[in-house]
């Protein structure tokens, strides 16, 4: 049986809690995986003085496979997000965030199926950290747009739509303001639409998007979005099926694919064992769909569903009373 090499990042806050509970789940698929476990937290970050310590950079290089923990940034001070320069490091241009209804999860939306996938262009946008002082308390931050980043997001959710049978991408925008960035964002969406006239096209203004994503989710099939939109409408769309603990992300390259939950670090939840890490365990199921190894995928997905579906091990921002170990063992009882 082969064996697949996967750097393994714990992260911090409640990222070791779950992604090992991840990794138990995957190792019970039958599926060998060889991990290499790459420390990233703010203790290394702080000793190293570095934000990506080169052993972590030289494991995914060897790997080209991450399952990646979240980190904590702090916010308004100290040092930039490595999480951020992960993405651009290894040039992992496009996020993508399959947002579904749980079975099981009583949200305020029970009553409509939601399955839409999130395409957020990663590595620019107002996400290039370029910020300055003008002068005392006036500040710049600069957002970038290139066409080559927007068409290379637009071409990579337009494909997968294709790929997988979708049938509308949805570009979400802020060009009636932002008339240079967000319209050449839109202009490459364009042009790449035209490539791919069987898969219906439209754009929204992103604060009409929000509106319409909360009255009808419904309507969306697959989100295209610049980095910054990309990241709230991302955390918007997990509230729709239930919350942060749920929804699974990837941030995929030409050569490195690194798996990840939409949700942070949780410092109000952390070693409590109460997580949630169906986000985790999810975000593994495309690990493994990536690997080629996809009726492990296929297991370990059902196996989740499972246990929603019996609502006797859930965790309790989903409603229930379980800990993080008690929800991972019926999901590796399940398989
Ligand atoms: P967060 O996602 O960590 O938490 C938001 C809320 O959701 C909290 O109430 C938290 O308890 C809850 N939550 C999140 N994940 C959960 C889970 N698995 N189970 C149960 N409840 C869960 O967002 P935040 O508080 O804004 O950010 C905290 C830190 O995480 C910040 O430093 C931020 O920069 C960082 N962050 C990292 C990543 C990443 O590593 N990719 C992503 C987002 C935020």
């Amino acid at each position: 049986m082969v064996s697949y090499p996967v750097t393994l990042i714990p992260g911090d806050g409640i990222g070791p809690e779950v992604s090992s509970a991840a990794r138990r789940a995957v190792d019970a698929t039958g599926v060998l995986i060889d991990w290499e476990i790459a420390e990233l937290n703010a203790g290394v970050i702080l000793n190293t003085g570095q934000s990506l310590p080169q052993y972590l950079i030289d494991s995914l290089d060897r790997t080209c496979v991450g399952l990646k923990g979240p980190v904590t940034t702090p916010v308004g001070e100290g040092y930039t997000s490595v999480n951020v320069a992960l993405r651009k490091r290894l040039d992992l241009f496009a996020n993508v965030r399959p947002v579904r209804s749980l079975p099981g999860v009583v949200t305020r939306f029970a009553d409509v199926h939601i399955d839409l996938v999130i395409f957020r262009e990663n590595t620019e946008d107002l996400y290039s950290g370029l910020e300055h002082e003008v002068v005392k308390d006036v500040v710049t931050s600069l957002k970038v747009i290139t066409r080559a980043a927007s068409a290379r997001i637009a071409e990579y959710a337009f494909a997968f739509a294709a790929a997988n049978g979708r049938k509308k991408v949805t570009a979400i925008h802020k060009a009636n303001i932002m008339k240079l960035a967000d319209g050449l964002f839109l202009r490459c969406a364009r042009e790449v639409a035209a490539r791919f006239p069987a898969i219906e096209y439209k754009e929204l203004i992103v604060d009409n998007a929000a509106m319409q994503l909360v009255m009808r989710p419904e309507q969306f099939d697959l989100l295209l979005l610049p980095n910054l939109y990309g990241d709230i409408v991302s955390d918007l769309a997990a509230g729709l099926v239930g919350g942060l603990g749920i929804v699974p992300g990837a941030n995929m390259g030409e050569k490195h694919a690194v798996f990840e939950a939409v949700h942070g670090s949780a410092p109000d939840i952390a070693g409590k064992g109460i997580a949630n890490p169906t986000a985790m365990m999810l975000s593994s199921v495309m690990m493994l769909a990536h690997l080629k190894e996809q009726t492990a995928a296929n297991r370990l997905q059902s196996a989740v569903e499972k246990v929603y579906a019996e609502r006797k091990h859930l965790t309790r921002d989903v409603g229930g009373t379980a800990s993080t170990d008690e929800f991972t063992r019926a999901v590796i009882a399940a398989m």
